[in-house]
């Protein structure tokens, strides 16, 4: 038997960071909308007695430092299924260390598709919990569209749905490292990084008001677009070609515009790749998608 299904990208609509806790978690407060740049990931039954994992094309490992690989093993163990024979295809089009998720709805979409292959041995509920052991942003990319996302990154409560938008994003340059880029809020801000708890009181009561241009934010940006300079130029570029907020993902250094129609959306596209950039048009979606 052989089931797909397209793992979408997450952008951040807003992402603001607290201080580390004493374990070194930081407390963040984002917003999270989930887009059509997809992974396209395939599973299939086989008479071997174990995980094999494929990602043709591109250089990621194949055992188990592969999010998706310890995923279909957290799945095994927790339906206590044995000897499963199982091939995995990952299809990866989402740029790789970006801010845009990839690793983390690999994950999310091979606990959704082993669990509809094996007949739902587990619930909803435990899915998401197994994904939220292995990535914070596990649960988010397997359920999809906007979110309010606070804590460690742990808890997650639903938004009203951002309006459907055209989105043109971009990467290029050298990778950033989540980690890194931690490290350098750190050192920019010590115990000054702004805590912000009223944004998430704010957003958990009202929502987030998507039209208004200026609640959009980023704080990882202060500290990777003054050294990263493809990521400044493509927000640049993306804010002349018409985008109505053009801002960086996560820690980046991935940069996304949102559009209010598609042709301008693919002609900033048009010029991205001119520049240099590998770009993507997509649209805001929602969750993992079996198909
Ligand atoms: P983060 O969750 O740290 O914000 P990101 O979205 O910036 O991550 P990813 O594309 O998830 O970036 O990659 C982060 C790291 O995870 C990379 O160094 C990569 O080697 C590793 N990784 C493991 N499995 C995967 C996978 N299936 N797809 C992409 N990266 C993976």
């Amino acid at each position: 038997m052989k089931l797909c299904a397209h793992a979408p990208a997450k952008i951040n609509l807003f992402l603001d960071v607290g201080p580390a806790d004493l374990s070194g978690y930081h407390s963040i407060c984002s917003i999270m909308q989930t887009v059509s740049l997809y992974d396209t990931i395939t599973v299939e039954t086989n008479a071997q007695q174990d995980i094999t994992l494929r990602c043709p094309g591109s250089d990621l490992p194949c055992d188990n430092k592969n999010l998706a690989y310890r995923a279909a093993q957290a799945f095994l163990d927790a339906g206590n299924i044995k000897n499963p024979g199982i091939s995995i295809t990952i299809d990866k089009q989402i740029p790789v260390a970006s801010g845009l998720a990839g690793g983390s709805t690999d994950a999310g979409a091979v606990l959704l598709l082993l669990n509809a292959l094996f007949d739902m041995p587990l619930s909803g509920e435990a899915l998401l919990q197994i994904g939220s052991k292995l990535g914070a942003d596990i649960p988010f990319c397997m359920t999809g569209g906007t979110a309010l996302c606070s804590g460690i990154g742990d808890k997650l409560s639903p938004l009203p749905a951002m309006e459907p938008s055209a989105v043109a994003i971009a990467r290029g340059g050298a990778d950033v490292s989540t980690a890194a880029a931690y490290a350098m809020l750190d050192k920019k801000y010590g115990k000054q990084l702004p805590e912000r708890p009223h944004m998430w009181e704010k957003f958990s009561k009202e929502g987030f008001i998507y039209s208004s241009n200026n609640g959009y934010y980023n704080i990882f940006e202060s500290v990777i677009l003054p050294y990263h300079k493809e990521a400044a130029a493509y927000k640049t570029l993306l804010k002349n070609a018409g985008a109505r907020i053009a801002m960086m993902s996560g820690s980046g250094p991935a940069v996304f515009g949102l559009f209010d129609d598609d042709s301008t959306a693919k002609a900033a596209v048009t010029k991205l790749k001119q520049s240099g950039a590998n770009a993507y048009l997509c649209k805001t979606c929602g969750g993992v998608q079996i198909y």
